[in-house]
């Protein structure tokens, strides 16, 4: 008789190491396929920002949650994580505004805003103290580790092909299990296309880069961020901040930028990012968005980024924060699609581990 799983995940980023976690939690028989050698998605290749309070509604319950669970694995997993909260910068009055409709935090005038990070011409801020932070490129790898030793079994190099209730197909023969969750970003197209165009699933594509850091100590949102995040862009005052953009720096809007900066433990600086949507993304990447990044650091910081990398992200993007659908019984297919999968994912997945397997 083959073994038989409780769970089968496909995905070893941090929506399925959300759901193989919460699945070992409960005791579970756990099994997580990845068709890559080792995680190498967007869990890898993003800021590391749990930003949990610049959202609002279904997406701030499972950040407040993805928070604590962030919390309690950082130490077992042997993960670096801290808590610095976050810095929003507002270097003009319309976003001064915005953070002080949104209400979030603690408002900072210009002069704090200046003594607490090297940055210049702020106008006023907001520090956002619930924020949590940890490097992405150490934390999936190590929480996959600890799972790994607490019983969860990995399957790299294994790609899953179909499924039908109880048993999932992969290109190394067929795993049995009770539920499989399908946590694959931005592939939901490849095996479940009807989903994937239900819900108007697309790629975007991101252009990031690496810099020497410039101790920031805090991570840093800027007024293009505020366009972006639920918690400011559901203000009044976010169409004024638009409309500014469009009028005085239109490849912000056009590029569709978030200008927001990390700094790892090594001290080193995560810079982006722009953002493209396609169901197929180009590979590749424009020289002028990362001009027009370094142009931004330089305003913002009054000195040049020295770049020591550069790279592509892609995620999965449509109208709504998540997608969970049940196609079969026992079978879920889940995804972050607004790009705050770090921030959410641990929180969603424990949701739906919760809904497969009754409160536990
Ligand atoms: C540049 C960038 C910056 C970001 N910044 C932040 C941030 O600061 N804060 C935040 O909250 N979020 C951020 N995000 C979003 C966040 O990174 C994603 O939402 C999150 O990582 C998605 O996790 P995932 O597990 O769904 O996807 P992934 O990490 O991409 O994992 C999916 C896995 O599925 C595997 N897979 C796919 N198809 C198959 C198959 N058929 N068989 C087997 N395996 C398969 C892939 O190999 C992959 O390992 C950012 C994203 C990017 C790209």
């Amino acid at each position: 008789m083959p073994e038989r799983y409780d769970l089968a995940v496909v995905g070893a980023g941090v929506v399925g190491l959300g759901h193989a976690a919460a699945a070992m939690q409960r005791g579970l028989k756990v099994v997580v396929i990845d068709r890559a050698t080792a995680i190498v998605g967007s869990t890898v290749r993003n800021f590391g920002h749990i930003g949990t309070s610049a959202h609002v509604g279904e997406a701030r319950e499972y950040a407040e949650r993805a928070r604590e669970l962030w919390k309690r694995y950082a130490p077992r997993a042997g993960f670096w994580l801290r808590e610095p909260g976050t810095l929003v910068v507002a270097r003009n009055e319309d976003e001064r505004a915005v953070l002080a409709e949104a209400g979030e935090g603690t408002l900072l005038s210009g002069e704090d805003v200046m003594h607490r990070s090297p940055v210049r011409g702020a106008v006023g801020g907001a520090f956002l103290a619930g924020d949590v932070q940890v490097d992405p490129r150490e934390a999936a790898p190590a929480l996959a580790g600890y799972l790994a030793r607490r019983g969860v079994e990995f399957r790299w190099r294994t790609t899953a092909l179909g499924v039908e209730p109880g048993a999932l197909h992969t290109s190394r023969g067929e795993i049995a299990a009770d539920a499989i969750v399908f946590a694959v970003n931005f592939d939901v197209d490849h095996l479940f296309p009807e989903i994937a165009e239900e819900h108007g699933i697309v790629r975007c594509g991101l252009d990031m880069m690496l810099a020497d850091g410039l101790g920031l100590g805090t991570p840093v949102l800027t007024g293009s961020s505020m366009l972006r995040y639920s918690t400011f862009a559901g203000t009044d005052a976010a169409a004024a901040l638009r409309a500014r953009f469009a009028a005085e720096d239109p490849e912000v809007l056009a590029r569709d930028v978030n200008q927001m900066y990390t700094e790892r433990p090594d001290g080193t600086l995560l810079v982006g990012d722009t953002h493209h949507r396609d169901v197929t993304v180009a590979p590749f990447q424009d020289e002028a968005a990362f001009d027009l990044l370094g142009r931004l650091a330089r305003e913002l910081f009054g000195r040049g980024l020295r770049i020591r990398q550069r790279w592509q992200g892609v995620y999965a993007s449509a109208p709504q924060d998540f997608l969970r659908a049940a196609p079969l019984d026992g079978v879920r297919v889940v995804s972050v699609t607004t790009g705050i999968g770090m921030t959410t994912g641990l929180g969603l997945a424990e949701s739906v581990v919760t809904e497969l397997f009754a409160p536990g």
